[in-house]
């Protein structure tokens, strides 16, 4: 695959195109996955290309690094998501600044969160990190800690727990691929079985959203194939 590091708008229809058929090989429909633009490397002109072109969300990693960047393009309407791994140290300057975190994976990171959280602000929104393939340094909670971490996130009034997010091993046969997915939307749906109202499954990035899709993401975060390679 050729991607223009120049050409992102070329590079959005390339993953528009990609999405639409990964949708419509497994009989869902296209408007069930959000796509979420990962930025971290790219400066804040590329995210303003592909905001002009119809992408509202974006994903970073790095507080420090996202902090500039949201400030310049603060004049756009952007819903911005956290995808990195979780500080306590930087845990306030995320809860003032995103909408969304995807990667809470200790009830004490979430206390954190949630009182940190501005008045004037709406509830975070909020994805628990599953760890699948046991990598300490992609962090995630365990499947067994996921249901007392669910039901202490729930009781948090400035956060709104809505799904799941995994970044599993990287596979390049899609059956491995699709096996890691299906482990976290299992336990996706034993958390709506028990009584939580989840409807986000954060999973798949540019070398795998097709299996994510198939397993049922409704989130891909796709970096390289928008963005180009990170320098
Ligand atoms: C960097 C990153 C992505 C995007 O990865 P690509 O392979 O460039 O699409 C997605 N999710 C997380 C958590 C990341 O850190």
């Amino acid at each position: 695959m050729l991607i223009g590091p120049q050409n992102w708008t070329g590079n959005l229809e390339k993953v528009r195109t990609g999405l639409a058929a990964a949708a419509l090989a497994c009989g869902r429909s296209v408007d069930s996955v959000t796509l979420l633009g990962v930025s971290k490397g790219h400066p804040a002109p590329a995210v303003e290309a592909l905001a002009a072109a119809g992408l509202r969300h974006f994903g970073e990693n790095y507080a420090q690094e996202a902090l500039p960047k949201l400030g310049q393009l603060a004049h756009l309407s952007l819903t911005w998501h956290f995808i990195g791994r979780l500080q306590s140290n930087k845990t306030r300057a995320i809860a003032e600044h995103f909408a969304w975190v995807h990667t809470v994976d200790r009830v004490k990171l979430a206390e954190r969160l949630s009182a940190q959280r501005p008045f004037h602000s709406p509830a975070i929104n909020v994805c628990l990190q599953v760890d699948v393939g046991g990598d300490p340094a992609r962090g995630g909670a365990a499947a067994q800690e996921l249901p007392a971490l669910a039901a202490a996130v729930a009781q948090m009034p400035r956060l709104r727990l809505r799904g799941l997010m995994c970044l599993p091993p990287q596979e390049s046969d899609p059956d491995r691929q699709r096996h890691w997915f299906r482990a976290v939307r299992l336990a996706f749906d034993s958390l709506r079985a028990q009584g939580h109202e989840l409807d986000t499954l954060s999973m798949g990035m540019s070398d795998d959203y097709a299996a994510a899709i198939a397993e049922g993401a409704t989130m891909v975060r796709i970096g390289t194939a928008l963005f180009g390679p990170r320098g």
